[in-house]
């Protein structure tokens, strides 16, 4: 909701200042329209569904997986395209990915956001609208900023909308925010009060190998981003987890792993080995490959967990968000 228009439209109406909480505890808890708001005046609640939609975003699209994700395409009031993804697990987790800009400014090589074209930052209000889409629908309890761009980059949007996260039921130690090793991002969530936690988009043992996939590593080189990482664990007492998404004789050679488990310490990592959902460019790995790269880290004492592929059939996988009715 956009929560300025909703304080303008109250003052306007002469309303005391308490009226923005309580609306926002209504929407926080998924109601689906002022007329359950029933601490409302009935007027007031006429001229806020008048004047304030509950939404941000518009819903463009939507798809169903038949491992129960659900992927959601969103327009914003100006017209830029952005998806969420809500991924249920059996053992009753609720958890909904959500993107923090509209494209991507940096242009990974392997992912799909990071060919169209960047829109812009998502607000506060933006990035919560598209819980509380799937709120409405069902109790949700994790967060992953791993949709649509570089969350760091709009950090400030991010942690605001972090904070209020814990009233649609997501507590800030459930809360993840993937990066691409963007430092001063880094630096702002080992820093901050919320105890949010950190994810890395590492993909390459190497500097050689890593500015070949993703160029921001010319500005961030490795060194400087575990640099950034250990501070961050340091300070959290929280491990950090690293995503290597696998592309098929790129980065899986056994030398890779090798390499890879020389530069982490598992005291401060833990591994998600990615299988690659190509969008283009890539082929994966097979399943025979992962599994061989994870046995050498495993020989290393570096242990690895292959990461469950949800939604790959209506294309809400990991990197396939990429608002295709737009591109
Ligand atoms: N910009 C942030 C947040 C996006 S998270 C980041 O890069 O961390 C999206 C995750 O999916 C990243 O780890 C990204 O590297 C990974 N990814 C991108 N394209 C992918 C693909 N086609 N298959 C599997 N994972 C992919």
């Amino acid at each position: 909701m956009d929560t300025q228009r909703l304080d303008e439209v109250l003052a306007a109406a002469g309303e005391p200042g308490y009226r923005a909480s309580q609306v926002w505890e209504w929407v926080a808890r998924g109601v689906g329209g002022y007329e359950e708001m029933t601490n409302l005046p009935a007027g007031l609640r006429e001229r806020l569904a008048a004047e304030v939609p509950l939404s941000t975003l518009a819903v463009r699209a939507e798809a169903r997986s038949d491992d129960g994700t659900v992927k959601t395409l969103f327009d914003t009031a100006d017209g830029r395209p952005l998806e969420a993804v809500l991924m249920r697990y059996r053992d009753g987790r609720r958890s909904v990915c959500v993107s923090s800009q509209s494209g991507c400014p940096l242009t990974c090589t392997f992912c799909a956001t990071g060919r169209m074209q960047f829109g812009r930052n998502l607000t506060a209000d933006e990035i919560l609208d598209q819980a509380l889409h799937f709120r409405r629908v069902e109790a949700i309890d994790h967060v992953v900023f791993m949709g649509m761009g570089e969350p760091t980059m709009n950090i400030d949007n991010v942690l605001a909308a972090c904070e209020r996260l814990p009233d649609v039921g997501v507590t800030n130690r459930r809360t993840s925010i993937s990066t691409v090793g963007w430092v001063p991002g880094i630096d702002r969530l080992a820093e901050c009060e919320m105890p949010i936690g950190l994810a890395l988009s590492l993909h390459a043992p190497n500097d050689g190998l890593r500015s070949q996939l993703m160029p921001v590593n010319e500005r961030y080189p490795l060194a400087e981003v575990l640099a950034a990482c250990d501070r961050y664990r340091a300070k959290r007492r929280r491990k950090v987890f690293v995503e290597y998404v696998m592309l098929d004789g790129v980065n899986d050679h056994p030398e890779h792993a090798r390499e890879l488990a020389a530069l982490l310490d598992p005291r401060i990592y833990k591994i998600n080995l990615i299988p690659y959902n190509p969008t283009g460019a890539y082929d994966g790995s097979s399943p025979e490959r992962i599994e061989a790269f994870r046995a050498i880290l495993a020989e290393h004492r570096v242990p690895a967990t292959v990461r469950l592929t949800r939604g790959r059939d209506i294309d809400a996988a990991c990197g396939q968000l990429a608002a295709k009715a737009t591109a």
